[in-house]
């Protein structure tokens, strides 16, 4: 299951070119490669480097969409919520949520407990094939002295008490979609990131099953590596353009307009110190404040992770950066709903920010907060571009069955026609490393911490690992047990578990080509908080032979990653004049 970067399979004939390397676009080459299509996957920064990687975690239903009539989105993604969790055990986690009640609510709270039953109701399958791990239990209601008990930050002040429903941690993102990503490759998709698609291989159309003359076949992408500068042109007979945010910057170089817009709103979370202090809180909270703004605090990995906004944006995609007003958004909001005697968060407090824009469907006269999740498939053969299709909105929760919808389409097309697939449910297929489908990890897991243990890892590293990886942890082992140096912790930072044999793995199976990739989304170091030198150092040493780095060069790189991680801090801090 190695990704590798074998640039020879650019000259290789494709079924499917699937440009974007997000959720869409993995689960898209999943599907494809699954049912036997020959399929290639390009995607231009790292994989899962876009919105992918700066969701909230939670694989979910998208409850507060109810408040929008929503329910075709939610019932989809509460059937997905699941299928996604029994794909990977090891990966996700049920957390409960809190919605607290306060007399001046809006909605009321008897709307609110009515919204949680329909959530409820609509995911009346999340159980099915579920083992103990993934099993949602009923919601309830938790009187205001249970709630404080549990949540002891919360402001009392006409608190009547929280319905209390589950939702899916999706506990790294970046891993998870990895491990679908493995899936794919495992099928036989090949998948390269840093290769950016720069245009479109077109020729005119024959004029033929009712096309038109002056309308254009697409036959492959041209690409550019953007580590090297060469450029490629690789032949495939559909692409899907699964660009996300970025969807129509893709389509430019067509110089064609194809009426497909993207509605791009801003989300940003902050990674704070733990509200009410380590370990106290479990639960995840909606905390919603008087003015009708609510953020999602969600305990992780020993701290707070508070979001998301939800602003509009007009920059591009690759221009866009936490600023100081997002930030003072979402501490406003939380600082609202804390009981007195609780210190408010403040700037000091953050150890980390997200962004991501979100990819979102045009509907007139709609805000993005109440622009609907929805999901879009454009073929834009109607529109004289044939063998292109492009994917508008959708969430992470729902990226397997739009990859199934782009699939099940493209097989339909007259572009296709020849191709017999293999049958293949992507509802029962395991992801890349999962211990096995629907199968609770914990037993795994504890066999995984008594293994070997003559390697001196300690317990809670070999759980971490076991957990990441999956059956995979057993490679990381192999290379402690190979180069006994490869065991030690890349950082003693709190909570901060990984060793430097999660280096070599991220390059010689993961496909990492930077330390951004090793740091932000193969190894978990890099989003907990800020980086030291210290550590990034200490990774570019384990790389610097793998990547064929000299000292020079692994010095330069180490600078260029420190100077790039304070860049993003630098905008935020700063105050808008
Ligand atoms: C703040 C926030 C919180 C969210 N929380 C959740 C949540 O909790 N649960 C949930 O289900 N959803 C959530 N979402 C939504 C979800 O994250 C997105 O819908 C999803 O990640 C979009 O995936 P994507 O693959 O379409 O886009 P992306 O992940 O952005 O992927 C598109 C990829 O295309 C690549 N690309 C662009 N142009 C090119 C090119 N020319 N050549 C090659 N590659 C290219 C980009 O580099 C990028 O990696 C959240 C979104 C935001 C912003």
């Amino acid at each position: 299951m190695r990704i590798e970067r074998d640039l020879s399979r650019l000259n290789e004939p494709y079924d499917v070119i699937v440009v974007g390397g997000g959720i869409t676009g993995v689960c898209v080459a999943r599907e494809a490669a699954g049912r036997g299509l020959r399929t290639l996957l390009v995607e231009k920064g790292d994989f899962g480097g876009g919105t992918s990687s700066a969701t909230s975690k939670y694989l979910h239903g998208g409850i507060r969409y109810l408040e929008t009539y929503e329910f075709r989105v939610v019932r989809e993604s509460l059937r997905e919520r699941r299928v996604l969790g029994l794909a990977a055990p090891h990966l996700v986690e049920q957390k409960r949520f809190l919605m607290p009640a306060w007399r001046w609510s809006k909605p009321s709270t008897p709307l609110i407990g009515a919204g949680v039953g329909l959530y409820s109701v609509l995911g009346f399958d999340s159980n099915r094939d579920a083992p103990e791990s993934l099993r949602v239990p009923r919601p309830h209601w938790l009187s205001k002295s249970k709630l404080l008990a549990a949540v002891p930050w919360l402001d009392p002040t006409e608190l009547q008490g929280a319905f209390a429903y589950h939702d899916t941690l999706n506990v790294h993102p970046e891993r998870l979609l990895l491990a679908f990503l493995k899936s794919a490759v495992a099928f036989g998709a090949t998948a390269l990131n840093h290769m950016e698609a720069v245009g479109f291989v077109t020729e005119p159309s024959d004029g033929r099953m009712g096309t038109s003359t002056t309308d254009i076949t697409v036959r492959g992408v041209t690409v550019l590596d953007t580590l090297t500068g060469e450029r490629h042109e690789v032949r495939g007979r559909t692409v899907v353009n699964a660009g996300g945010p970025w969807m129509d910057l893709v389509l430019t170089s067509l110089g064609k307009s194809l009426g497909v817009k993207v509605n791009r709103s801003k989300g940003i979370h902050l990674l704070t110190r733990p509200i009410g202090g380590r370990g106290v809180v479990t639960d995840t909270v909606f905390a919603r404040a008087k003015s009708g703004k609510h953020v999602i605090v969600s305990p992780w990995m020993d701290r707070s992770f508070i979001g998301p906004t939800d602003t509009p944006e007009t920059a591009a995609p690759d221009d866009v950066r936490v600023d100081h007003t997002d930030v003072e958004l979402i501490l406003d909001t939380v600082n609202s709903t804390l009981a007195p005697g609780f210190d408010k968060i403040t700037e000091a407090d953050i150890e980390g920010t997200t962004v991501g824009i979100r990819p979102l469907i045009v509907e007139d006269g709609k805000d993005s907060y109440h622009t609907s999740r929805r999901h879009e498939l454009y073929d834009h053969g109607p529109s004289g571009v044939h063998h292109l299709w492009s994917i508008g909105g959708g969430k992470w929760t729902t990226g397997r069955a739009l990859g199934e919808e782009t699939v099940v389409a493209l097989l339909a097309s007259p572009a296709l026609d020849t191709v017999v697939p293999r049958r293949f449910d992507s509802t029962h297929v395991a992801a890349g490393g999962a211990f096995a489908w629907a199968e609770d990890a914990e037993p795994f897991l504890r066999e995984a911490v008594r293994s070997r243990a003559r390697l001196g890892l300690s317990s809670e590293v070999r759980e971490h690992l076991a957990r990441l990886y999956g059956t995979e942890h057993e490679r990381l082992l192999d290379l402690v047990e190979r180069e006994p140096s490869l065991g030690a912790r890349v950082s003693d930072r709190d909570g901060v578990l990984d060793i430097a044999a999660q280096v070599v793995f991220a390059i010689t199976d993961e496909g990492a080509c930077t330390l951004s990739d090793i740091l932000d989304r193969r190894l978990v170091i890099g989003t907990v908080g800020r980086v030291s030198a210290a550590e990034i150092a200490c990774v570019a040493a384990v790389a610097a032979p793998l990547f064929g780095w000299d000292a020079a060069a692994r010095d330069e790189r180490v600078e260029a990653e420190l100077a790039r991680r304070a860049a993003i801090e630098a905008i935020w801090r700063v105050p808008v004049a």
